[in-house]
């Protein structure tokens, strides 16, 4: 749900028409109990109430998760907070114990003139509809300072369509005190090794298909490879295929990322070995040394060596949120770990247009990465609108083939691994960004164990 809303607030302009009929209607695919107040749902919003303390767990846990997270729930409650009725709006505010009273028809009618005068962007015919309440000074400083406020014995006199600034300040400084406090007690929550994987897990995880078995397995040949990292990759496959072609050479956390990549994108267990073999004698691996070391690893990636976990391509919050890359590196993602002058300049060399890297560079500002990715997909494709949310390279791919290929065999085959996917309950999908897809800690262990084996390379 967080993640809709952080797609339409960038896509949208907020609270405006188009934006909320979007995301009511997203919300209720998702089936999301936005309307769990009005429709007086307590089982819903128990359940709702369960998630967002999940959440606060899980996002608790660095500066930029506590700062997405604020973002998209402050959007929400926003949206959630204007579609309130206005019994219901009062009540609201009563419960969370922001008691602003709003004035009767008497009221309002004798300080129509003043509320008229004082409040900017009113006609009096708005005066006389809209609702206004009453709030003590301390909680409308701002609106105070601005100007925007008729004040009359140490009250602010606000119309509805500021109130919502109020209260949603007012949860800004209470949830993120929250996210702080919650932060401090990580570590005993983290000691309890039933909370821990789940929580380590909730912040990058990734619930939609894993892409690990390809019903186009063996259907591209090596040959189409350049070709592929230029039409059909995302940025931080096309980087890392570059780099490999220019160096003969990976760093563990490139070949993970990309070997998995590759896997998913239908290369077979002999071609990935042939592929990597004839990259790497290229440098200064030889044939010797690349059988007894490197095959192991890409075997293992496979399922066949060790526990024989088929494990899965990474998705997008895994790439994004672990293991950054440092010096020498070019796994990661560019648009999340590359210095913004730098993507300037690899944007500029693939010949975005100044426009787009703008939008794009405005995007990674704001820290929406995958947003980021999904201009630069549009503006590579020469399409207006992407269509789907991005979540995993390999969906980018399954999507840009889709595209390229007019929808043709590809896309069946993409689509029905996903679909085949999709089917796992949510913990396993939870733990499929992760890596294995028989998912499990142990598993997890192993591979970060190869992981180490491989690290000095
Ligand atoms: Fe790769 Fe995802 Fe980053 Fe795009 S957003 S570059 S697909 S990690």
């Amino acid at each position: 749900v967080l993640k809709v809303v952080e797609n339409l607030g960038v896509s949208y302009v907020r609270g405006s028409d188009s934006y909320k009929t979007k995301l009511e209607n997203e919300l209720r695919k998702l089936k999301f109990p936005y309307k769990a107040l009005a429709e007086d749902d307590y089982e819903a919003r128990r359940k709702d109430h369960i998630s967002h303390f999940i959440l606060r767990l899980a996002y608790c846990q660095s500066e930029e998760l506590r700062r997405w997270f604020l973002q998209q729930e402050m959007d929400l409650l926003r949206y959630r907070f204007n579609e309130l009725t206005d019994s219901l709006r009062q009540k609201f505010l009563e419960h969370v114990n922001l008691s602003f009273e709003a004035i009767s028809e008497d009221v309002k009618n004798e300080l129509a003139n003043e509320l008229y005068a004082s409040t900017p962007g009113l006609t009096m015919i708005k005066v006389k509809e809209q609702m206004f309440y009453k709030v003590g000074l301390v909680d409308a400083v701002d609106l105070f300072r601005a100007r925007r406020v008729f004040i009359k014995d140490g009250f602010a006199y606000v119309p509805l369509k500021e109130i919502d600034a109020i209260v949603l300040n007012n949860y800004r400084t209470k949830l993120s005190k929250a996210l702080a406090l919650t932060a401090r007690s990580l570590p005993s929550v983290q000691s309890d090794e039933r909370l821990q994987p789940l929580l380590n897990h909730l912040s990058h995880s990734y619930v939609g298909p894993d892409y690990s078995v390809q019903k186009n397995t063996g259907k591209i040949s090596l040959e189409q490879i350049d070709a592929l990292s230029v039409k059909s990759y995302p940025l931080c496959m096309r980087q890392l295929h570059k780099a490999l072609r220019d160096n003969h050479h990976l760093r563990h956390g490139g070949r993970m990322q990309y070997g998995l990549f590759l896997k998913g994108i239908g290369l077979t267990l002999e071609q990935a070995l042939e592929f990597w073999k004839k990259e790497f004698i290229r440098g200064k691996v030889d044939a010797d040394k690349f059988d007894k070391g490197y095959a192991y690893s890409i075997r293992h990636n496979y399922g066949k060596e060790g526990k024989r976990t088929d494990y899965t391509p990474y998705s997008c919050m895994k790439i994004i949120m672990s293991n950054p890359p440092s010096q020498g590196d070019y796994h990661g993602c560019p648009f999340r770990h590359s210095d913004p002058e730098l993507l300037k300049q690899k944007l500029q060399s693939y010949k975005i247009p100044p426009s787009g890297i703008a939008q794009i560079l405005e995007l990674v500002k704001g820290m929406h990465y995958q947003l980021a990715c999904q201009k630069y997909f549009e503006l590579t494709h020469d399409v207006d609108d992407i269509g789907f949310s991005l979540n995993h390279p390999n969906q980018y791919f399954a999507e840009s083939q889709k595209l390229l290929s007019g929808g043709k065999e590809l896309k069946k085959e993409l689509n029905n691994s996903g679909n085949s996917q999709q089917k796992s309950n949510s913990q396993e999908s939870m733990n499929s960004s992760s890596t294995p897809t028989s998912s499990n800690t142990t598993a997890d262990a192993e591979l970060e164990g190869l992981e180490a084996y491989f690290a000095e390379d």
